[in-house]
């Protein structure tokens, strides 16, 4: 047995692109919170495939529908109408700021469409010259040229030089150091509500507001990069309506599809003029499949009470959280709304991930000393405590051996 699981990893070590520092774990199956190694050890999973199985794994939604769909059209080019993804499309818009939809297949091509579409549309409005779009140090927006272009860490744009031009990075959080940055040249701010791969960065409750006068007395887009943070994450549909600030551009992917790969970039009426017939495409995106599963997905989020679960688990594991941090003297603090919640430690937290790992729990250590809990939404008490007792127990073993 362990030497075929070892040959498992024996080749992908082999076979696959070395992009990944794996953790040497072979997952086979997943219930709920629950996943399997293929040792049979259980893990109670923290991570949700990085804020994307927000009902959980095998959720009976997504397995009904990819079901129901898989047995009348997979896919068809968007040449044609389908009735899935115009579904989709309808409660998007009848549940946000937005009026349209575009359909892609991941975050970074959200992002990347969100980035054409203020191009284009300041270029017909505007004329040539004003193409620089103010972008947040500490961001993350995904992998794509464009989209690493405008992602202010360096370890992410490193070695990819030249970059996609005419990205301008200020401190995210300050609105002094964004009004300076603008010019004429910029016609549009992006950033993410939360900052979730910048180690859940949370602005002050007015940020945002602040940001949303800015952008309106100098006709700048705003654009909302919701990726990790939107699809209920935050104990709201999107975060931004904690703030009582609407974007004109927002990008989805992550948990739109609890696990099938799709993106989304929605927008204002006026900022989506400027994508016509032939102005931007995609052969996989809103196929009948993903946006049947998608909309389940959110139908299930709307209407079964996970938000408010959300809500309500993500301020319990928070108290929890914060007892731990008057407890241990390794943690600096708690921070992260709903439930994108993280702690940030003293030191490294590669050690604590793989400990908690060995008692069977998952999470995900980011931005070196924080550790982030990203649970499916439909976590209850009693999973919460379980990981938090394995958290309190490592940490006071860590102090035994380190201190
Ligand atoms: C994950 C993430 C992305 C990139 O999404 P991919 O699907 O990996 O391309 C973009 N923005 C944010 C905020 C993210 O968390």
């Amino acid at each position: 047995m362990d030497d075929k699981v070892n040959d498992i990893r024996k080749l992908a070590d082999t076979y696959m692109f070395q992009t990944y520092a794996r953790i040497p774990l072979t997952l086979v199956r997943g219930e709920g919170c629950r996943l399997w190694d293929d040792q049979g050890k259980e893990y109670l999973d923290f991570v949700s495939g990085i804020a994307v199985c927000a009902l959980g794994h095998s959720s009976p939604v997504v397995r009904e529908a990819l079901e129901r769909q898989s047995q009348t059209l997979v896919h068809v080019s968007n040449l044609y109408y389908t009735k899935p993804q115009t579904e989709l499309a309808k409660l998007l818009v009848e549940n946000s700021f937005a009026d349209r939809v575009f359909f892609c297949n991941s975050g970074a091509e959200a992002n990347e469409a969100a980035i054409k579409l203020v191009r284009r549309f300041s270029k017909e409005k505007y004329g040539s010259g004003r193409h620089v779009i103010i972008s947040m140090t500490g961001s993350f927006h995904g992998r794509t040229m464009a989209a690493l272009s405008a992602t202010g860490q360096e370890k992410i744009q490193k070695g990819y030089d030249p970059l996609v031009q005419t990205f301008k990075f200020v401190p995210f959080g300050d609105l002094s150091s964004l009004e300076k940055a603008i010019d004429d040249t910029v016609c549009a701010v992006m950033l993410e509500p939360i900052q979730g791969e910048g180690g859940i960065v949370c602005p002050s409750p007015d940020y945002l507001k602040g940001v949303k006068e800015i952008c309106d007395a100098r006709n700048l887009v705003l654009i909302f990069d919701e990726v990790q943070v939107g699809m209920g994450r935050t104990g709201k549909l999107f975060a931004y309506e904690h703030y009582g600030v609407t974007p004109h551009v927002m990008t989805l992917a992550k948990a739109l599809g609890n696990g099938l790969p799709i993106g989304a970039m929605l927008s204002t009426e006026e900022l989506s003029s400027a994508f016509g017939p032939g102005s931007h495409a995609s052969t996989f995106g809103g196929t009948p499949l993903v946006t049947a599963v998608a909309k389940a997905v959110l139908k299930s989020l709307l209407e079964d009470g996970w938000i408010e679960n959300c809500r309500q688990m993500g301020e319990y594991f928070r108290e929890k959280l914060e007892d731990l941090n008057k407890k241990h003297s390794m943690i600096k603090g708690v921070r992260g709304l709903g439930l994108i919640l993280g702690i940030e430690l003293d030191r490294p937290g590669t050690p604590i991930m793989d400990a908690c790992r060995k008692k069977g729990i998952l999470i995900n250590c980011i931005q070196e000393n924080i550790l982030r809990f990203v649970p499916p939404l439909i976590v209850g008490k009693k999973e919460i405590d379980l990981m938090v007792a394995a958290l309190d127990e490592t940490l006071s073993e860590m102090k035994g051996r380190l201190e």
